[in-house]
């Protein structure tokens, strides 16, 4: 920070503010003064800026001229209220409270009652009528203020009040009176001799001004820090402290405090929403020490202060353009109010309200677009359970991954796949996952586990698969070794139990629980229309939303597909065109032994029978891809993975060979198959014979690949078809490696449409996954007429990560530790991998302005990474069938400008 001027301005009245002054005044303080200047009944005050936090927490002291700031703001409050603080016959009190920029529930401190000592507590009671009061508030005071200020042990002050509660025979606080709450302030004021060594400082100002340093503090406090790195808020903003004039709600029956939403958060329906407690401060709310009333019920117990709520709800709304939520407080009739943001909705309210807004005139299409998020779309496309059926329910864990999952409770991973294999669904149910789950729960339709976080192996991994999973269900015991579990009240799951869980709520159910598909995604699957009568609000927000966003967004949206149901799919969901098509995959299955065939073979005409073999199968996956997606580009990748991938497992493989030496009968077959499996076993297959240099290694390979892309091309032609194949070589790290299979492709080609008469153009390019291949991707560009960024190796080898290891193996700690928030192979590390990406932008562009960019990696359909392809200027993000309108949807907010957090 630069020298700091007597002119610095570290301190704004509530009325000198606005709601966009954020980064200055903290969103707490921001909408306090927006609400001021509104003329709305917010208790007077002042906030301390940012800037003077940064101040203090960079020198350890404060700006030398903010307390006579605070001073002159603290003399104007105490001129508007008509009370001097800590006055010992009338005081005044102020609350002081944290509020930074962005949203850090619960991260930072608040002390209530500042100005209370032995004299103005005499003061209070009196101008209240209420001894029991005063002493109350003198109580929470000095324990706050021990707590947050003096750095006392909170629970000191617990045991304190306890032990006046039993001395009193009662466990509820509302049992000790005036009297008893005299004492227990002699009792923690001693605390605080006993622990600081001096008295609890009875100067109010002394008071407000360590609350303030106190609260500066709390913006470094570990739970804030941690909070900060996971969600990705720059550790330097520091927060603002707001310093209000208190209000109290806890002064009778008169007086109250609540929660209010401008519109039903859950359904956005628009009405009156929230809740009540009379005779209560906020901070009871939140302890539940008496149960709330809905907010109707304000109506019959003070008319006056519930039309004045319902009028400046109304007015907030307008205002904000958005549903709000607010905090008020009603002293002996009067109401004031104490807070309002733009508040949290669920995904299906985020959409409706959007669109009620836009007919409502308050807010235009664009604004709708920006109003809603990829991550609320996905939301809306899971299966949903619907009440009904005869299940029961167990208990609620963890929802770690969303969705819906019905199946037969098995224990072990192998259960899991024989029982699926045999085409029984099935839940797997452990105390957690490790590794060797992998295949069990691949088969099954979710995860239940009884221990473990939303970071543990298992959250992680049914996150990344798409899997419905619920875990950390700690009241469940599970014993696998008897392969059942026991949940509360004694119920007893045995194997084969159909059980329901819900990964969105987190609910287990003992039976079958009715699955609904989502209404959303039957609209993508055209199976409701936009203006039946099947479409319900919800599916018509969708539909103007993402209209719109399609009419608004620059990126174009294509899938990573490889056969032609997902094509047809995707095609259905949006996407124009396939970005990536995994040719291994065709390699599976039955074909495997084809390739096994491949890679055994010893003479040139066995090689070239094995490929034979194959191409007519390749072929024919090809003619039916090009049906699915006419008249759209697709690319085809080359093979790309080791090829050991196709053959045994060595481990297997050895002990097979093994028991038949040792039954003297050794089987040539598999002997010479381990040999080859030995020859080309690697010890990181990552990095080692795959991709391109396979193609280069392989002779006729890629050549047969080509060919079957050709033919079909040329088949789908024939009949009468719009085939547009691109050829995509995976893997490229120098520009040679391409060129040479360029050539050799071009032959294919040319040699392929001279045979069916036909003419096609075929565009080849590659893969930018190797970092290599981005810096230097001018000279690679030379021979690519497009580049498809595969940014799954390229988040791999930037960081060395290994992806099929690393995310079960230990990023739940880095997760925990803060290292990142979000899994880079998730969303895209913009400042290590991004950059990399950009300089592949830039070389390649510089070759060939005209170079055609894209994105397959997984990142394609990951809303934070969508942006950053807009940005960079790719042409095309492609990403998985279901991903496809969450990037149509992420690339329309891209291009107007919208933030990818949402409400
Ligand atoms: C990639 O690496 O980003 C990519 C799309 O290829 P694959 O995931 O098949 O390695
Ligand atoms: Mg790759």
């Amino acid at each position: 920070m630069g020298s700091v001027t007597s002119t610095t301005t570290w301190v704004y009245d509530f009325s000198e503010g606005n709601k966009d002054q954020k980064d200055l005044l903290g969103g707490k303080g921001a909408n306090l003064a927006e609400m001021t200047n509104l003329g709305l009944p917010v208790p007077p005050g002042f906030t301390i800026t940012t800037d003077a936090c940064r101040h203090y927490l960079e020198h350890g002291s404060t700006p030398p001229d903010l307390a006579g700031q605070v001073t002159e703001h603290l003399t104007a409050l105490e001129k508007a209220m008509g009370k001097t603080l800590g006055d010992p016959a009338d005081p005044l009190l102020v609350s002081v409270r944290s509020g930074a920029a962005a949203s850090m529930p619960g991260m930072m401190e608040t002390v209530l009652n500042v100005g209370l000592n032995d004299e103005s507590v005499q003061g209070l009671a009196a101008q209240s009528g209420s001894e029991r009061f005063a002493w109350d508030s003198y109580r929470r005071l000095i324990q706050m203020f021990g707590r947050t200020v003096l750095g006392i042990d909170g629970e000191a002050f617990e045991h304190a009040l306890d032990e006046a509660k039993r001395e009193q025979g009662t466990d509820l606080d509302l049992d000790l009176d005036a009297e008893h709450l005299r004492d227990v302030v002699g009792r923690f004021k001693a605390i605080v001799r006993e622990h600081t060594g001096r008295d609890f400082p009875q100067d109010p100002r002394e008071q407000m001004d360590l609350a303030i340093n106190a609260v500066f503090d709390s913006w470094n406090s570990p739970r804030a820090i941690l909070y900060r790195r996971r969600e990705r808020i720059p550790g330097d903003a520091g927060t603002a402290v707001n310093v209000c004039s208190m209000v109290f709600g806890n002064l009778g029956a008169d007086s109250g405090t609540g929660v209010a939403f401008t519109r039903d958060p859950g359904s956005g329906e628009q009405g009156v929403y929230g809740d009540y407690l009379q005779n209560a401060q906020g901070e009871d709310v939140v302890a539940g020490i008496r149960n709330t009333v809905p907010l109707t019920e304000l109506e019959r117990i003070d008319r006056g202060a519930y039309d004045e709520l319902l009028r400046i709800m109304s007015t907030l709304e307008s205002h904000y353009r958005d549903l709000c939520d607010i905090e008020f407080t009603v002293e002996r009739g009067k109401l004031w109010m104490l807070q309002t943001r733009v508040g949290k909705r669920t995904a299906a309210a985020a959409f409706r309200i959007a669109t009620q807004l836009v007919d409502e005139g308050l807010i235009d299409t664009d604004e709708a677009v920006r109003r809603v998020t990829g991550d609320q779309l996905a939301q809306l496309m899971f299966p949903r359970f619907v009440s009904g059926g005869d299940a029961t329910r167990l208990t609620q864990g963890m929802n770690a991954s969303p969705g819906a999952a019905v199946g037969k409770a098995v224990f072990s991973s192998e259960t899991a796949v024989q029982w699926a294999d045999r085409g029984e669904k099935v839940v797997l149910v452990r105390r957690e996952t490790n590794p060797d789950d992998l295949a069990g729960m691949i088969a099954a339709e979710g995860v239940l586990t009884s221990r473990g976080g939303k970071t543990s192996h298992a959250a992680v991994v049914a996150r990344g698969m798409g899997k419905t999973c619920v875990c950390g269900a700690e009241e469940l015991q599970v014993d696998t070794t008897n392969r059942r579990f026991t949940a509360p009240g004694g119920v007893t799951v045995e194997e084969g139990d159909v059980i329901s869980i819900d990964g969105s709520t987190g609910l287990v159910w003992l039976g079958e629980v009715p699955v609904e598909d989502s209404a959303v995604v039957r609209y993508f699957e055209g199976e409701i229309g936009p203006d039946s009568p099947e479409a319900d609000d919800l599916v018509r927000s969708v539909h103007r939303i993402l209209t719109h966003a399609d009419e608004v967004r620059r990126l174009d949206v294509r899938t990573n597909a490889d056969t032609p149901e997902d094509s047809a799919r995707a095609r259905r969901f949006g996407a124009r065109g396939i970005g990536l098509c995994r040719t291994e995959h065709m390699f599976l299955g039955d074909r495997r032994q084809l390739v096994e065939k491949l890679i055994l073979a010893e003479t040139d005409e066995d090689k070239q029978a094995a490929l034979d073999a194959l191409a007519p199968l390749q072929k024919q996956d090809f003619v039916e891809i090009f049906e699915a997606m006419d008249g759209l580009p697709v690319t085809v990748r080359l093979l790309d993975p080791p090829l050991h991938e196709f053959l045994p497992d060595l481990t297997d493989l050895s002990v097979r060979v093994a028991v038949a030496e040792a039954q003297g009968h050794p089987d040539e077959a598999n002997l010479r198959l381990l040999a080859a499996v030995r020859r080309l076993h690697e010890q990181n297959p990552m990095l080692g014979l795959r991709g391109v240099r396979l193609g280069l290694v392989v002779p006729g390979l890629f050549a047969m690949q080509v060919r079957a892309i050709a033919e079909a091309a040329c088949e789908r032609r024939s009949a009468g078809g719009d085939p547009r194949p691109e050829i995509m070589i995976p893997l490229v790290g120098a520009v040679q490696e391409l060129e040479a299979i360029r050539e050799e492709s071009e032959q294919v080609l040319a040699a392929v449409f001279e045979e069916c008469g036909v003419e096609l153009d075929v565009l080849i390019g590659t893969m930018i996954e190797v970092p290599r291949a981005a810096l230097t991707a001018e000279e690679i560009a030379r021979s690519a007429e497009f580049f498809s960024f595969g940014t799954n190796d390229l988040t791999q080898m930037t960081w060395g990560f290994s992806r099929d290891d690393v995310e079960a193996a230990f990023f739940h700690a880095y997760l925990d530790k803060g290292i990142f928030g979000v899994s880079p192979f998730e969303s895209l590390d913009r400042p290590g991998v991004g950059r990399l990406v950009e300089v592949g932008v830039q070389g390649g562009r510089a070759a060939r302005p005209d170079l055609k960019l894209g994105v397959c990696g997984e990142h394609g359909g990951d809303p934070d990474s969508v942006h950053f392809f807009h940005e960079v200027g790719l042409d095309y993000v492609s990403c998985s069938p279901f991903r496809v309108p969450v990037a149509r949807l992420e690339a329309g907010r891209a291009a107007l400008g919208g933030e990818r957090a949402g409400s």
